[in-house]
């Protein structure tokens, strides 16, 4: 889950991170209401889940409280990749000597947390990433002892860093750390973090990412949670709890079972086709929930055909088939379908199927080759 970055900036200043002074704001007024309270130059950020808005025009200087009026009212009429701006983060303008990066992320294939700095901060780290590898340090924290004192140090130095500068530089990093572990994130970044011109840390924007699987013990979460900016078929998936995930290629799958589900992705890669998600109903899922299911799948316009893998155990065919039926009734299917019912009820639920134009087997790996096949045939 992703949170703004007014947001991420709460989270991280109770770990005693240096953020700007600043508040949030959904209107002009309250920008300017904001600017005179701080009574000093500020800059007013938009806030949407995007990156690169310094260079799309979504963040802006403001010297007064009527320009920061003003500018917040530009800001907030504008759309950052097509996302509104609803609100804005007027915060204290800082002036800047340098700019590094800061970030801890989770390294899968390392099994560890890893904590990168760059001196060459305020870029997209990606870019970094890609143009200048080099210009990345990085320092693996240990999962029981967590980031220690020397490596944060050790961070600094390679960041050519020295004096007072390094040493103020290792509690940040230590800071940010424990922010990441204690809060479940998967990413805690600080870019830039800014050296200024009179010699402090400032952490001028902040970006954290939250582990969806931690959910159940992050009650607080729900509040930080922007609707708007979630994908709606991510959305839609969320509010019918169906663990879904969108991928590149052309065959939509409505499978019931995880294993099953990684299991039929499998099968069309076989013959030589390309899933086009990941989706797994879950046991038991009833007739509403697979007509959910099925309009997600529709909606994605690469989709060419449509594959049904189910299982039925707790799930039932019949259950599934009126589910189908249901969202065929609703939504109109502009590409051929396959649906594999077999277990619980099977009979039944191909009987309400047969009356939907829709190719059926008992197999899974013909289930799999008619998908493919279908889908190539065009339009
Ligand atoms: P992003 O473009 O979405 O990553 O947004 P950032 O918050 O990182 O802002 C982009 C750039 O704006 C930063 O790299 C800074 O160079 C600049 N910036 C942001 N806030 C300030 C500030 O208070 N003072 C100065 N001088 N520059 C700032
Ligand atoms: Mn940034």
């Amino acid at each position: 889950m992703k949170v703004h970055e007014y947001q991420a900036r709460e989270i991280l200043a109770r770990y005693g991170l240096p953020v700007v002074a600043g508040d949030v704001a959904a209107t002009p007024q309250e920008a300017r209401a904001i600017a005179e309270r701080m009574g000093r130059p500020v800059v007013v950020k938009a806030q949407v889940h995007v990156g690169g808005r310094g260079k799309a025009g979504g963040i802006r200087p403001a010297r007064t409280p009527a320009e920061a009026e003003a500018v917040a009212g530009e800001i907030l009429a504008m759309e950052l990749k097509r996302i509104p701006v609803r609100r804005v983060l007027v915060a204290e303008a800082v002036e800047v000597d340098r700019e590094f990066y800061l970030g801890v992320v989770m390294d899968r294939a390392a099994r560890r947390v890893v904590v990168m700095g760059s001196a060459e901060g305020g870029v997209e780290i990606e870019t970094v990433a890609r143009e200048k590898p080099e210009a990345i340090v990085r320092q693996v924290a240990d999962p029981f002892l967590g980031l220690r004192e020397y490596q944060a140090r050790t961070l600094a130095f390679d960041l050519g860093l020295s004096g007072t500068q390094a040493l103020s530089f290792a509690p940040i990093a230590m800071a940010l750390y424990r922010a990441y572990v204690e809060n479940d994130a998967t990413l805690a970044e600080i870019n830039p973090l800014a050296w200024t011109r009179d010699g402090q840390w400032r952490a001028l924007d902040t970006k954290m990412l939250l582990d969806d699987s931690a959910r159940p013990r992050h009650p607080e979460w729900e509040a930080l949670r922007d609707p708007e900016s979630e994908e709606p078929a991510e959305l839609q998936a969320r509010l019918h709890d169906l663990n879904y995930v969108k991928l590149e290629g052309n065959i939509g799958c409505m499978v019931n079972g995880a294993g099953l589900a990684m299991a039929t992705m499998d099968t069309i890669q076989l013959y030589g086709g390309t899933p086009a998600n990941f989706l797994d109903i879950g046991g038991g899922a009833r007739a509403e929930k697979v007509a959910a299911a099925l309009r997600i799948i529709l909606a994605d316009p690469n989709v060419r055909a449509v594959l049904f893998n189910i299982f039925g155990g707790i799930t039932r065919c019949d259950e599934v088939a009126r589910g189908i039926v249901a969202a065929l009734g609703a939504v109109c299917p502009r590409v051929p379908m396959v649906a594999r019912l077999v277990g619980t009820n099977e009979e039944e639920g191909r009987r309400i199927l047969a009356g939907a134009r829709m190719l059926t087997t008992e197999s899974m790996a013909e289930a799999a080759r008619m998908a493919v096949e279908v889908s190539r045939k065009p339009r």
